[in-house]
């Protein structure tokens, strides 16, 4: 942590400084320099560049504190490894990380609630329990007992299924398929009889390419062509059961945080808030656009799972996490606060958004 404080005169801080009190004019022109490291490689479109990525992120910051907060940004493998940010940021190796809570459930399992459920909620919803449900505070809670806050930044929408190298047509074809799927739906997927693979994105083409996995699914259109996986397989299932919004995370070092000015944490704070709205509205043109491509120029077939699988699907998660939620209290209390969330969101979309999409909206 490198803050240093520059003592301009009050002239050219400007009438602020002019008029503000001495100490508070001392404080106001300390500048920090802080490091963020992300889980994602230098250049990844939405993660690393792109309207609402890490990098944006950092200039919005800049720009918004007036030059008193710059952020570097690095990449994932360029400061630390890929997934190390939990622990770097924990241990004040460095200020901030970018990346998604899922990958800390190793650490603490409630981080799931704070990514991606399965069968979970949407954009609205999660950004509903989130803001105005409690959401930031349980985040933070969960993480208290590692000295960081957290906050969303970045959300890609819903993703896809996935790519299928043959049909799905019931819950007996999945056996024994090999799939690449991370996380708390690769564990439910396994239990249908998946052969789960873990592999990293660049990874994901050449293994169905050559037959190593039957199926995968990554992000969404935009991203899934950009890997080319529409070349190695025809069946895209669409409308991700798995990661229904998945939340960009951005992390902080508490004692770095607190060490921030309140104007410099409301800057972070709306900051890391419209990167959250800006990035899914990034997603949902470029989706839009390579999803339309994908069906008329690559010969795709997109569909959604059939009904019989996806109330398996959906039979097994709730399982899964309920055996989540009874294994650790903390878990169990950030499940009780995101369900009871989603029962009145459903029920509410029922009588708003629901029909709207169904059977109001049209082109
Ligand atoms: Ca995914």
């Amino acid at each position: 942590m490198t803050d240093r404080t520059s003592r301009r005169s009050a002239i050219k801080a400007g009438i602020a400084g002019a008029l503000a009190v001495p100490a508070v004019a001392a404080q106001a022109q300390t500048t920090f320099s802080w490091k963020m490291t992300s889980a994602y490689g230098k250049g990844s479109p939405f993660y690393m560049e792109g309207p609402g990525s890490a990098t944006d992120l950092a200039k919005r910051i800049e720009a918004m504190s007036g030059g008193r907060l710059k952020i570097q940004v690095f990449g994932a493998g360029e400061l630390i490894p890929a997934l190390e940010g939990f622990d770097a940021v924990r241990a004040g190796t460095v200020e901030m990380n970018h990346a998604n809570s899922y990958f800390w459930t190793g650490k603490t399992a409630a981080a799931q609630y704070f990514c991606a459920v399965p069968f979970g909620l949407n954009f609205q919803g999660i950004n509903g329990w989130l803001y105005d449900g409690g959401g930031i505070d349980l985040w933070n809670e969960v993480y208290k007992p590692f000295g960081m806050v957290a906050m969303p930044c970045g959300n890609t929408g819903v993703q896809m299924t996935g790519w299928f190298k043959k049909e799905i047509k019931t819950v007996a074809d999945l056996k024994g398929l090999k799939m690449r799927i991370p996380g708390l739906a690769g564990k439910v997927y396994a239990q249908l009889g998946v052969d789960v693979k873990l592999l990293p994105g660049g990874e994901i083409f050449p293994a169905l390419e050559r037959g190593v996995i039957d199926a995968a699914e990554f992000v969404g259109p935009f991203q899934d062509r950009k890997l080319g996986l529409h070349k190695a397989a025809k069946y895209y299932y669409t409308t991700g059961w798995h990661e229904s919004a998945t939340v960009g995370e951005l992390l902080i070092n508490k004692a770095a945080w607190d060490k921030l000015p309140k104007d410099l944490q409301a800057v972070v704070e709306n900051a890391a808030a419209a990167c959250n709205v800006i990035s899914e509205a990034w997603c949902q043109r470029t989706n839009a656009e390579a999803m339309e491509d994908l069906i008329k120029n690559q010969g795709v077939i997109a569909r959604p799972l059939p009904d019989d699988v996806l109330a398996k699907l959906r039979e097994v998660t709730e399982k899964v996490l309920a055996e989540g939620a009874a294994k650790d209290p903390m878990t169990k209390k950030v499940h009780d606060s995101y369900m009871a969330y989603m029962k009145k969101f459903v029920a509410w979309s029922a009588y708003s958004e629901g029909p709207y999409l169904d059977k109001i909206i049209k082109v």
